[in-house]
Protein backbone atom coordinates (compact mmCIF):
# COMPACT_ATOMS: atom_id res chain seq x y z
CA UNK A 1 0.00 0.00 0.00
CA UNK A 2 2.09 3.29 -1.09
CA UNK A 3 -0.23 5.58 0.18
CA UNK A 4 0.97 4.73 3.71
CA UNK A 5 4.76 6.06 3.32
CA UNK A 6 3.27 8.45 0.64
CA UNK A 7 1.22 9.94 3.96
CA UNK A 8 4.06 9.28 6.04
CA UNK A 9 6.38 11.77 4.00
CA UNK A 10 3.12 14.42 3.49
CA UNK A 11 3.00 14.18 7.54
CA UNK A 12 7.13 15.10 7.60
CA UNK A 13 6.30 17.85 5.22
CA UNK A 14 3.69 19.55 6.83
CA UNK A 15 5.00 18.59 10.54
CA UNK A 16 7.95 20.84 10.05
CA UNK A 17 5.86 23.58 8.17
CA UNK A 18 3.33 24.01 10.56
CA UNK A 19 5.93 24.96 13.13
CA UNK A 20 3.87 23.90 16.46
CA UNK A 21 0.40 25.67 14.84
CA UNK A 22 -2.70 23.29 14.88
CA UNK A 23 -3.54 22.39 11.02
CA UNK A 24 -7.03 22.01 9.61
CA UNK A 25 -6.46 20.91 5.58
CA UNK A 26 -3.43 20.03 4.11
CA UNK A 27 -3.58 20.64 0.21
CA UNK A 28 -2.28 18.42 -2.54
CA UNK A 29 -1.22 18.26 -5.98
CA UNK A 30 -1.02 14.70 -7.24
CA UNK A 31 -0.19 13.82 -10.74
CA UNK A 32 -2.91 11.22 -12.08
CA UNK A 33 0.48 9.09 -13.29
CA UNK A 34 1.08 8.08 -9.34
CA UNK A 35 -2.12 6.22 -9.22
CA UNK A 36 -3.25 7.11 -5.84
CA UNK A 37 -6.83 6.00 -4.44
CA UNK A 38 -8.25 9.15 -2.60
CA UNK A 39 -9.98 7.40 -0.35
CA UNK A 40 -6.86 5.25 0.74
CA UNK A 41 -5.63 7.92 0.85
CA UNK A 42 -7.80 10.18 3.27
CA UNK A 43 -8.00 6.58 5.29
CA UNK A 44 -4.07 5.78 5.48
CA UNK A 45 -3.77 10.10 6.91
CA UNK A 46 -6.20 9.06 9.94
CA UNK A 47 -3.24 6.03 10.59
CA UNK A 48 -0.34 8.49 10.19
CA UNK A 49 -1.59 11.12 12.02
CA UNK A 50 -3.92 8.88 15.17
CA UNK A 51 -2.60 10.66 18.31
CA UNK A 52 -0.31 12.70 17.08
CA UNK A 53 -0.16 16.78 16.47
CA UNK A 54 -2.20 16.28 13.17
CA UNK A 55 -4.95 14.20 14.29
CA UNK A 56 -8.33 15.72 13.10
CA UNK A 57 -6.48 17.30 10.39
CA UNK A 58 -8.10 15.97 6.62
CA UNK A 59 -6.43 16.19 3.06
CA UNK A 60 -7.70 18.20 -0.08
CA UNK A 61 -6.51 16.26 -2.97
CA UNK A 62 -6.08 18.08 -6.14
CA UNK A 63 -5.82 15.61 -8.87
CA UNK A 64 -3.43 16.41 -11.59
CA UNK A 65 -4.40 15.22 -15.80
CA UNK A 66 -1.22 13.79 -17.35
CA UNK A 67 -0.33 15.81 -20.09
CA UNK A 68 2.19 14.50 -22.77
CA UNK A 69 4.19 16.04 -25.46
CA UNK A 70 4.29 13.76 -28.73
CA UNK A 71 7.69 13.55 -30.55
CA UNK A 72 6.09 12.96 -33.97
CA UNK A 73 3.56 14.73 -34.33
CA UNK A 74 4.72 17.47 -31.90
CA UNK A 75 0.55 18.28 -30.50
CA UNK A 76 0.17 18.26 -26.57
CA UNK A 77 -2.46 16.33 -25.02
CA UNK A 78 -4.40 15.79 -22.43
CA UNK A 79 -5.25 11.81 -21.53
CA UNK A 80 -7.98 10.71 -19.39
CA UNK A 81 -6.42 7.14 -18.96
CA UNK A 82 -3.09 6.94 -17.17
CA UNK A 83 -2.22 3.52 -18.05
CA UNK A 84 -2.44 3.90 -21.70
CA UNK A 85 0.56 6.73 -22.91
CA UNK A 86 0.06 7.71 -26.15
CA UNK A 87 -0.48 10.32 -28.08
CA UNK A 88 -3.91 11.20 -28.09
CA UNK A 89 -3.76 12.57 -31.81
CA UNK A 90 -1.65 10.57 -33.29
CA UNK A 91 -1.54 7.49 -31.18
CA UNK A 92 2.38 7.96 -31.30
CA UNK A 93 4.40 6.08 -28.32
CA UNK A 94 7.01 8.87 -28.47
CA UNK A 95 5.68 11.23 -26.13
CA UNK A 96 7.15 13.02 -23.00
CA UNK A 97 5.64 13.69 -19.63
CA UNK A 98 4.91 16.90 -19.24
CA UNK A 99 2.70 16.94 -16.09
CA UNK A 100 1.04 13.91 -13.64
CA UNK A 101 3.73 13.11 -12.00
CA UNK A 102 3.18 15.73 -8.81
CA UNK A 103 3.29 14.77 -5.45
CA UNK A 104 3.38 18.01 -3.62
CA UNK A 105 2.14 19.84 -0.49
CA UNK A 106 0.62 23.01 -2.10
CA UNK A 107 -0.66 24.71 0.74
CA UNK A 108 -1.81 23.90 4.59
CA UNK A 109 -4.71 25.57 6.14
CA UNK A 110 -4.28 26.19 10.04
CA UNK A 111 -7.01 25.60 12.06
CA UNK A 112 -8.70 28.85 13.67
CA UNK A 113 -7.08 29.78 17.15
CA UNK A 114 -10.68 30.84 18.24
CA UNK A 115 -11.42 26.98 17.73
CA UNK A 116 -8.79 25.79 19.56
CA UNK A 117 -9.65 27.90 22.80
CA UNK A 118 -12.78 27.07 22.69
CA UNK A 119 -11.69 23.34 22.62
CA UNK A 120 -9.52 23.99 25.84
CA UNK A 121 -12.25 26.21 27.99
CA UNK A 122 -12.53 23.48 30.70
CA UNK A 123 -8.69 24.86 31.81
CA UNK A 124 -9.22 26.87 34.53
CA UNK A 125 -8.49 30.50 33.51
CA UNK A 126 -4.71 31.31 34.27
CA UNK A 127 -3.81 34.42 36.08
CA UNK A 128 -5.73 37.03 38.63
CA UNK A 129 -8.91 38.95 36.45
CA UNK A 130 -7.46 42.65 36.46
CA UNK A 131 -9.15 45.00 39.21
CA UNK A 132 -11.39 47.73 37.97
CA UNK A 133 -9.99 50.92 38.35
CA UNK A 134 -11.49 52.98 40.76
CA UNK A 135 -13.43 56.19 39.17
CA UNK A 136 -12.11 59.45 40.96
CA UNK A 137 -15.05 61.84 41.35
CA UNK A 138 -14.62 65.08 39.45
CA UNK A 139 -15.19 68.61 40.92
CA UNK A 140 -18.55 69.33 42.19
CA UNK A 141 -19.76 71.70 39.50
CA UNK A 142 -21.32 75.27 41.50
ZN1 LIG B 1 1.23 12.63 -31.84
Amino acid sequence: MHELSLCQSIHGIVDRAREGRPVEVVHLQVGRLRQVVPETLAYCWTLVTDGGPLAGSRLDIDHVPVVLDCGDCGRRTTVADALLLTCGSCGSGAIGVVSGEELLVTSIDLRDPADAAAASNSAAPSGPAPAPEPTPTPAEEH
